[in-house]
C-alpha cells in the first residue's frame, strides 16, 4: 500500500517536521501526595488547558518521541486538583490520539514552554517494581513503533471494543440466517474466534474446526498477539459448502461476487478488519482442510498488526507452511513443493522469476511450491528471524530492506543459500 519512506531518527528520538508551533503557560499546581500516585501529571506549574485547546502545539514524550503539529481537541483534569490528566488531538497524519500527561514530558506551544512534567527528572521518589520497568519500557516501545509507522505512512489497526466486535459478530450471524433460509442443511458452530458455517457432515467439520483453532493460537503465540484482543473484528465467518455450485451461488448472492474462476476457497478481508472465508469441499476433503487454513492465514495477517500489506511470495508461502503444519495427514503443499523443484531441476538455469518477487500482484500458480520451501528454509534457518522480517513489513518495510534488517542478507544471498538448501545450487532470483 503505501509507499516507503525513511525513518526520520536523529539519536534515540524520532521527529516529525513541519510544525506550527503556539504559546504557552505555566502556573502552580498543588499537587498532594495522593495525586502523585495517581495517574496524573505533575506540572512545575499550574497549567490552564483552555489556553492549548483548539491549538496546535509540540508533544515530547518522556520515551523521546515527538510529534509536531498536534492540533488539541481537548485536554481533561482532575476533577479536585485541576492536574492534567488526557491530552486528546489530531496527529499530523489525521490520526487521532490520546495522550497521559503521566507519559508527556513537555508541550510547547511556538518556543515556549506550556507544559513540563517534574515527575519526568532523574529524581526518582522511589524505586521502581520489575512490572513498572516492564510496562514503561513497553509503552515506550509502543511509542516508538508508533512513530515508525508514522513515518512510513503506515495506519496501525485502531483498538476495536467490546460493542464493535458484538455488532459485527451479530452482522456474520444475520448473513448466517439469510444463507440458512435458502439452504436449510446450512449449521452454524461457534467457537472462540470463528463463526463456522456448513452443510457438511458435523464430525467433518468438528475436524476442520479444530485445525481453524489450532492455526489461530499457533498464529497468535508465534506472532505475540495479545491473548487478550481478538485479531480480527467479532469473529472470523467461514462458509464451507459441500458442493461448488453452492458456493459459487454464496459468492455471487452474499458477497457480491459473480466470478468465482478456478477458486476452491476466497478469503474475504476488509478495511474494518471483517474476515469472511468461503470455499468448498471437493472430492479430497484433506485438501479441502489445507485450503481452509491456507485462506484463514491471509485473513490472519492481514489483520496482524497494520494495514501494510505483505508481498504475495511471503503471504502464500507462509499461508502453505501453516496449513501443512495443521493438516499434516495431507500432503497438498509438499506435492507442490516436489512439483516446483522438479520443474526447475530440469532446466540448464534455474530462476525463480522476476513474477516471483513481484509485490503488486499475485504469484503465479506454478510458483506455490517455491513460495512454500522458501518459507519453510526461511523459518528453520530461524524462526525468531522470520518473525522479525515479517513484523518489519508489517511496520511498511519494503521486503529485502526487512531481509536485510532480520537475515542480515540480500535477495541474491537469499536465493544462492535457498537454492543450496533445495538441492539446485546455481538457482538464481
Ligand atoms: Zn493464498
Amino acid at each position: 500500500m503505501t509507499p516507503f519512506t525513511s525513518t526520520k531518527r536523529t539519536h534515540n528520538r524520532l521527529c516529525f517536521p513541519g510544525m506550527r508551533i503556539l504559546s504557552l503557560l505555566l502556573l502552580s499546581i498543588v499537587a498532594s501526595p495522593l495525586l502523585a500516585a495517581e495517574e496524573t501529571a505533575t506540572a512545575s506549574a499550574k497549567f490552564d488547558a483552555s489556553l492549548i485547546e483548539n491549538d496546535t502545539v509540540t508533544i515530547t514524550l518522556k520515551s523521546g518521541v515527538e510529534y509536531e503539529d498536534v492540533e488539541v481537541a481537548r485536554v481533561t483534569t482532575h476533577t479536585k486538583t485541576g492536574a492534567p490528566q488526557r491530552l486528546i488531538g489530531t496527529l499530523k497524519s489525521g490520526t487521532r490520539r490520546t495522550f497521559t500527561f503521566a507519559s508527556i514530558d513537555e508541550v510547547t506551544k511556538g518556543e515556549e514552554i506550556v507544559f513540563k512534567n517534574t515527575n519526568s527528572g532523574a529524581t526518582k521518589p522511589k524505586a521502581k517494581s520489575k512490572k513498572e520497568v516492564d510496562e514503561e519500557e513497553a509503552a515506550k516501545q509502543h511509542e516508538l513503533w508508533l512513530a515508525r509507522l508514522q513515518a512510513r505512512g503506515v495506519k496501525p489497526w485502531g483498538e476495536l471494543t467490546e460493542e464493535d466486535h458484538a455488532k459485527a459478530i451479530a452482522v456474520h450471524k444475520e448473513r448466517y440466517e439469510k444463507a440458512a433460509k435458502l439452504m436449510p442443511t446450512l449449521q452454524l458452530y461457534e467457537t472462540e474466534h470463528f463463526l463456522f458455517c456448513s452443510n457438511l457432515h458435523p464430525e467433518q467439520v468438528r475436524i476442520f474446526v479444530a485445525s481453524l483453532d489450532r492455526m489461530y493460537e499457533w498464529m497468535q503465540q508465534t506472532y505475540g498477539v495479545d491473548p487478550e484482543k481478538s485479531v480480527w473484528r467479532g469473529k472470523a465467518s467461514v462458509f464451507a459448502f459441500a458442493q461448488k455450485q453452492e458456493f459459487v451461488a454464496f459468492e455471487k448472492e452474499f458477497l457480491d461476487n459473480p466470478d468465482t474462476g478456478f477458486a476452491m476457497g476466497l478469503c474475504h478481508n476488509d478495511w474494518e478488519r471483517n474476515v469472511c472465508i468461503t470455499c468448498y469441499t471437493g472430492t479430497d476433503p484433506e485438501y479441502f482442510g489445507v485450503l481452509l487454513v491456507h485462506e484463514t492465514s491471509h485473513g490472519f495477517l492481514h489483520c496482524f498488526q497494520t494495514q501494510a500489506r505483505i508481498p504475495s511470495w511471503v503471504n502464500e508461502g507462509m499461508a502453505e507452511v501453516i496449513a501443512s503444519k495443521m493438516v499434516p495427514t495431507s500432503g497438498a503443499v509438499q506435492l507442490k513443493e516436489k512439483r516446483f523443484f522438479e520443474s526447475m531441476r530440469t532446466i540448464q538455469q534455474p530462476r525463480l522469476g522476476e513474477s516471483f518477487f513481484v509485490v503488486d500482484q499475485n504469484i503465479p500458480a506454478d510458483r506455490y511450491g517455491g513460495a512454500s520451501s522458501l518459507t519453510r528454509f526461511l523459518i528453520q534457518t530461524d524462526q525468531e528471524k522470520y518473525v522479525k522480517f515479517v513484523k518489519l513489513m508489517k511496520e511498511g518495510m519494503e521486503w529485502e530492506e526487512a531481509l536485510s534488517a532480520s537475515y542480515n542478507a540480500n535477495k541474491d544471498q537469499l536465493v544462492s543459500a535457498y537454492g543450496r538448501w533445495l538441492g539446485l545450487p546455481h538457482l538464481l532470483p
